[in-house]
């Protein structure tokens, strides 16, 4: 119990459970159904107001255009909140009394703070005494969950206007907020949204508190303006005949729900930019847009879709905008003549008649390969995630629609990022022709702004075409920045100036960092973020053990009634019930599903944190093993929708030995406990068996020697009982006759598994089965033996069991989605796991981005020209669902482990590379300093207090955090969906170590983190390996004495024993079994070109680590991928002439050679005219770069000595054929 106590995890679980629990005692079932009736009879009422309202709203709009004249910003503002509150109120009449019932109850209840404190006090102490039997008790879990899984972001906070779960809020009245010491004033300027109960997510309450208005209020200028009728009714096109610009990009749907996706970049074209005057509509053509539809195995060959516009409607729109002070700015004009080009209600909006041609032709393409039976799963699955837990790699697209902008050649895009308005331009839907105005002395950077808007009630900017503009905007932003500190990274040169540092052309000489690949990584989809995650993983399963589970959970939006009743709500203002939820048509429901990827994805979040919380229980599914660590990675399925793959780590599971009887029969206990294949519905309905029965589809089908396989090897064997296979070992080789003998009787197997398979409800026993193949049991499994490679778990199975793929019954009855669950067998099989599914980086983009590295290694660029090659290739050939691109938005992880990471650097110090602090820190410091790189964490043990001497650098990293305040507050995500606040009663006491430098604080952490270093191999490089060795894990203080200029290999023996047992701490004894099942891996992959070994990289964000952007010149070549031309323009570096001393210094270091090969040269240029070549040629480290140092100094200054000299002409050049070696000689590359 005390151990579990300590475990921070599981009291963060066990606070949850308490304040839910405590919830859910206070909302009574039986109200909460009185609640729902009622709810339900005033939406009756409701929906019969609709037609009124509708005619009201239009008699309201009419009024707004009159009122709408002056546009000072505090009217607009008081307009701007009396409208949000209109439209959030609008429609639910009901929640006025709802909210009077509840204020009354606060009265009472809540009389004073006090009593409040007092309740929770009371609630906490009686939980604590039941807490025993709550944890023992999965029903009384399961049914929280059920309660918890209702919930969504329907939770209005009326300062910030963002939808929250209910855990983030808490309710008050505008008494409660002054009886805290609240003005009057101050909280009607936050509480902007006047309600009667007061509603504020956690982190406006954090500001409003502590007196601040919180940056996201809406007071500060982020609430919308309403939208008037007439931009209300605009679709998309026609919108895009009105806005002053055009984003470019390709939106398609994905897969049978149709969600959206974007392919590649994003393009920002303005109109007419030679001329001062834009008019507008535009004319069909000027929008450029193609309509493509990709006939690929298109079913209905007559769905042709083109667009009809109204031109009517269009001109209304105009009319209104022109009069906006935005459009008045942009001097836009209306155009009158086209109202007569198109003088029709409808008009077709075909921008070319090719297009239409096109379309015809594409039409009547020939349907290739339908006829074939394969495919089995229609339009409308239970389940459209069939086969998501598997690998979908190359897949087309069945019904591939797209369209297509595409900027006509003449038009000159501009940066989106420099556009400062380009958001209202573009969507004059959104912004109604106004400008957004931020208050002054507000600081909100766009990437705020974006989640604000996407968490606002008002779902607006949750449309597709606006998510993904959004989203490619705050991209460019993160490829601009990342592009400037790659810039940034150099070789750790030695005595170099704050001075030197602060000319940009010395830095640029410096840089070194030439990886151009893993310079990608800060962008989440990008393979280099992946490969560095491997590696985090890798590092995991060396450090950890093995992992235990394998697990895959699919998101089933369309199933799950919970989320349509949260979409109903958000995007329609309307309560229904589950049952009408359930009643919904399939088209309805991803409608939904479409019009609001956001909600859709904090949903999934928030279902999987619940599900993770029972998993993580005593209770729960797990048992009698403790799930000690996870790691989980989401993923985006080709219709667009996430699931995550993850790994867990279960306390005393059962490990397999093949040699070790009693270990196998434990193993297969295990795993007849967690995984089946049952289709007996259990505790669970018999809906969910059919999520898991597997159809094949085009994503599966694979051709092997001429035949039509399933490619996840579906059907699966039955079985008689679950058992673990090996293939055959050397002693029992097979002979040549036994082995056609097998492989024929195998076809014969497959055969007529295919046959059974087919049939769901076939009543044929295992035996029936054995008779049907004409095989004993003994020969089947020989059979079946025969064809393995390793070991592999065979569960047992019903001969009408074949297609269902293995899950947890438990699991799958909260989840209640497709999902899969293995045992891992061996480190081959987790290594697998790793590589195959957790961290397949997107193999296309992959090799794309290496086929350009390789391209660009031939010739000769800049270190900037190719990060602008691998930018744009990135950028113009990725492809994003919409909720893939909430995911980043809202900057949810993609990736996360129950353990951070940390990389020690453990190269020879010459070898590493460091991080050029910014020039905003520069400039502060001593012109001649040479405290100009970014603190490492090995600088960081280097300066470790005395107390801490005997701690080596591997316990460093790995158990101590280290920070700029002796005490830190927890950090407060800033308005995420995760806000629980873990209790921080320890931490004080944890006791604080000043660093020598006095930078700052180290402290204990309980959890170890996981560290990965160069880790050299002692066999290809035994000096730095035994280096490497003494690094980590023996205690030193002074690199060079204590690690360098010494015998490795001999300190090493003298301390072996030390080491080694503090090395087993951290690499486990699985640990050379899974290097090598890795090394065999990596062969088989070839994944040649990624070493980053050498990059350091800190995910708990150390602040000595943060590296603050400062303002870059806005270069966007890189972002637009357009301009096609390379930089011809060179930086000519002049070679400075060094200071008297330190040149005298110089020269004082030459040897003898070095020295008189000088002199030499300065004679032979103060004698003659003639020129002359020298080569100077010798292997590394002989003094090359030294000695050509020296001669261009004593050139320079022979030429400043002579009389009458300019010292400004240029006097020498420095080059060199390759980047690398003119950044040696501070010199420039010689084409
Ligand atoms: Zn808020
Ligand atoms: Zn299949």
């Amino acid at each position: 119990m005390r151990e579990r106590r300590a475990n921070d995890e599981f009291r963060l679980l066990d606070n949850r459970r308490r304040a839910k629990s405590h919830k859910a005692e206070r909302q009574n079932n039986e109200f909460k159904t009185q609640e729902n009736e009622r709810r339900a009879e005033a939406l009756k009422i409701s929906r019969e107001n609709d037609g009124f309202k509708t005619e009201d709203n239009k008699r309201r709009a009419e009024a707004h255009k009159i009122e709408r004249q002056s546009d000072e910003f505090k009217t607009q503002d008081n307009k701007r909140r009396a409208e949000a509150h209109k439209i959030e109120r609008q429609s639910d009449e009901f929640k006025t009394q709802d909210n009077k019932r509840r204020a009354e109850a606060h009265k009472i209840e809540r009389q004073n703070d006090e009593f409040k404190e007092e309740e929770r006090r009371r609630n906490a102490l009686r939980m604590y005494n039941s807490r025993d039997k709550y944890k023992n008790n999965f029903d009384a879990m399961k049914s929280n969950y059920e309660s918890d899984i209702k919930e969504g972001p329907t939770h209005i906070c009326s300062c910030c206007g963002g939808l929250w779960f209910a855990y983030s809020i808490r309710e008050y009245t505008v008494e409660m907020l002054a009886k805290k010491g609240l003005k009057k004033e101050f909280i009607d300027t936050v509480c902007y949204l006047k309600h009667e109960i007061i509603e504020l997510c956690a982190t406006c309450r954090k500001d409003i508190m502590s007196n601040k208005i919180p940056n996201l209020a809406l007071s500060n200028g982020l609430a919308f303006y309403e939208i008037p009728d007439c931009l209300k009714i605009l679709i998309e096109s026609e919108e895009r005949l009105i806005s002053p610009r055009i984003p470019f990009m390709v939106i398609r749907t994905l897969g049978f729900s149709k969600q959206f996706g974007l392919k590649g970049n994003l393009v920002n074209v303005p109109m007419n930019v030679d001329t001062n005057v834009s008019i507008l509509p535009r004319s069909f053509s000027d929008t450029y847009t193609i309509q493509l539809k990709l006939m690929r195995q298109m079913k209905n060959k007559n769905a042709f879709m083109y667009e009809t516009i109204r031109p009517k409607v269009v001109h209304t729109a105009v009319k209104y905008l022109v009069q906006q002070e935005l459009y008045k700015d942009e001097g836009i004009v209306i155009s009158n003549d086209w109202i007569k080009e198109y003088p029709n209600e409808k008009e077709n909006f075909i921008v070319k008649n090719d297009d239409k041609k096109f379309n015809e032709t594409e039409n009547t393409g020939e349907d290739s390969d339908h006829d074939d039976n394969w495919n089995e799963s229609d339009d409308k699955p239970i389940n459209p995630v069939v086969t998501e837990t598997l690998l979908n790699d190359e897949i087309e697209d069945q019904n591939d629609i797209g369209i297509k902008f595409a900027p006509g050649e003449n038009n000159r895009p501009i940066s989106i990022l420099m556009d400062l308005k380009v958001d209202e331009l573009t969507f004059p839907k959104i912004y109604c022709g106004k400008q957004r105005k931020i208050k002054e002395n507000v600081k909100l950077t766009y990437a705020k702004i974006a989640k604000s808007e996407l968490r606002m009630f008002d779902r607006r900017c949750g449309r597709v075409s606006k998510l993904f503009f959004t989203y490619k905007k705050l991209q460019t932003r993160k490829f601009v920045d990342a592009i400037s500190i790659n810039l940034r990274k150099t070789k750790n040169t030695k005595n170099v100036t704050v001075t030197q540092m602060l000319n940009r052309d010395y830095v640029n000489g410096l840089v070194h960092n030439d990886n151009a690949f893993a310079f990608l990584r800060f962008d989440r989809s990008s393979p280099a973020f992946w490969e560095l995650k491997k590696k985090e993983l890798m590092a995991m399963n060396r450090q950890l053990e093995c992992a235990t589970i394998f697990l895959t959970l699919s998101a089933a939006e369309t199933q799950w009634s919970e989320l349509l009743v949260i979409l109903t709500k958000v995007l329609e203002n309307k309560v229904i019930t589950l049952e009408e939820a359930q009643n919904l048509s399939y088209e309805k429901r991803c409608e939904l599903i479409r019009q609001d990827s956001v909600t859709c994805v904090r949903y999934f979040e928030h279902k999987l944190k619940c599900l993770w919380e029972i998993l993580s229980a005593p209770c729960g599914p797990f048992q009698g093993y403790e799930l000690v660590d996870k790691y989980v990675r989401t993923e985006f399925q080709v219709r667009g929708s996430p699931h995550v793959h993850a790994l867990l780590w279960l306390k005393n599971a059962p490990k397999y030995d093949k040699n070790n009887p009693e270990s196998i029969e434990k193993c297969v206990e295990f795993i007849d406990k967690l995984i089946s294949v049952s289709s007996q519905p259990t505790e669970f309905s018999e809906v969910l068996i059919s999520l898991q029965r597997h159809k094949h589809s085009h994503t599966c089908k694979q051709h092997v020697n001429g035949c039509i396989i399933c490619r996840f090897g579906i059907p699966y064997f039955p079985m008689s009982k679950t058992m673990i296979l090996e293939p055959f070992s050397d002693d029992e080789k097979l002979s040549k006759k036994e082995r056609d003998e097998i492989s024929k009787s195998r076809q014969n197997v497959k055969e007529e598994l295919d046959r059974i398979s087919k049939d769901k409800d076939t009543s044929l026993t295992f035996e029936e089965f054995l008779k049907k193949i004409n095989m004993n049991e003994e020969q089947y499994i020989k059979m079946i033996r025969a064809g393995l490679k390793k070991a592999q778990v065979f569960l047992k199975r019903a001969p009408n069991e074949t297609r269902i793929n293995a899950y947890n019954p438990m699991i799958m009855s909260l989840h209640r989605a497709n999902m899969d669950i293995q045992y891992i067998l061996d480190p081959y099989a987790c290594l697998k796991y790793c590589v195959e599914y957790i961290n397949k980086s997107e193999n296309g983009m992959s090799k794309l981005l290496r086929e350009a590295l390789n391209e660009l290694k031939k010739g000769n660029h800049t270190v900037k020209e190719r990060l602008r090659v691998i930018a744009n290739k990135f950028l113009n050939s990725s492809e994003i669902s919409a909720q893939e691109a909430v995911y980043h938005i809202l900057s949810i992880p993609l990736s996360v482990s129950s353990r951070s990471t940390v990389f020690i650097n453990t190269n020879r110090p010459e070898n590493r590379i460091s991080m050029l602090k910014s020039d905003e820190i520069l400039q502060k410091l001593e012109p001649d300093s040479k405290d100009v790189f970014v603190e490492g964490l090995i600088d960081m043990y280097i300066n470790r207090p005395d107390e801490m001497k005997d701690v080596c650098l591997a316990d460093f990293a790995s158990l101590y955090n280290v920070s700029k305040r002796k005490v830190d507050n927890a950090p407060i995500a800033e308005n995420s969906d995760d806000e629980d606040v873990t209790e921080n009663e320890n931490n004080e006491k944890i006791t604080a170590f000043k660093m020598k430098n006095g930078k700052g604080w180290i402290k204990k952490k309980t959890k170890k983190k996981i560290i990965r270093y160069r880790y050299f191999k002692l066999h290809q490089d035994p000096e730095n390996y035994y280096r490497e060795q003494l690094m980590l894990f023996l205690p030193w203080s002074n690199e060079e004495e204590d690690l360098l200029s010494i015998n490795h290999e001999e300190t090493f023996e003298l301390h072996k024993d030390l080491i080694q047992e503090k090395r087993s701490e951290y690499v486990h004894r699985e640990a050379n079994e899974f290097e090598k099942a890795f090394e065999e891996h990596m062969e088989r992959e070839d994944e040649n070109d990624i070493e980053d070994t050498n990059i350091e990289y800190d995910q708990d964000k150390n602040e000595f680590l943060i590296y603050e952007i400062g303002n870059n010149e806005g270069d966007i070549f890189v972002e637009m991928g357009l301009k096609t031309q390379t930089e011809k323009v060179e930086n000519f570096n002049v070679p400075k002439v060094i200071p008297d001393t330190e040149y005298q210094q110089m020269m004082r270091s030459l040897n003898n050679n070095q020295r008189r090969y000088t002199l030499n040269v300065m004679k032979l240029i103060k004698n003659g005219d003639k020129q002359f070549f020298h080569f100077i040629n010798g292997g590394a480290g002989v003094g090359k770069s030294t000695l050509i140092k020296a001669i261009y100094q004593s050139i320079l200054r022979f030429y400043n000595s002579l009389p009458g000299c300019n010292p400004e002409t240029i006097r020498t050049a420095l080059c060199a054929p390759t980047g690398k070696a003119a950044a040696l000689i501070d010199g420039m590359t010689l084409h």
